[in-house]
């Protein structure tokens, strides 16, 4: 199968994703740490003032992290198995620019706008 994404522009897409993905990581475990409260909040963590913020806004955080982070292990995946930059809907071309500023979208413009 032809790469549909040039070699260095598609490790530089893997790079920001792979850090996206250790920072959402990051961010689970301490909402999980905030979220059961069994073990005492890390020092840095409470540094961040989030301690002090309701476990509504806290839980919402940690959904949010949790789908993104999905997406990201997904996008992953489609690089290991070279398809990635293509529409999971359409088989499109996803544009580079919108890949670059969203690495993880699995949709082209088109596809995305439709949702
Ligand atoms: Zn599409």
């Amino acid at each position: 199968m032809v790469a549909l994404i040039e070699r260095n522009v598609l490790d530089d897409l893997k790079a920001q994703l792979l850090s996206e993905q250790k920072r959402l990581q990051d961010l689970l475990s301490k909402t999980h740490l905030h979220l059961h409260r069994s073990e005492p909040v890390p020092a840095d963590f409470a540094e961040q003032a989030i301690e002090t913020e309701n476990d509504q806004v806290v839980e919402a955080l940690d959904q949010e992290a949790q789908i993104e982070l999905s997406q990201i292990n997904k996008a992953l995946l489609r690089i290991e198995k070279d398809t990635y930059g293509a529409c999971v809907v359409c088989g499109d071309r996803i544009n580079l620019k919108r890949l670059q500023a969203i690495p993880h979208t699995p949709f082209c413009f088109t596809c995305a706008s439709e949702k």
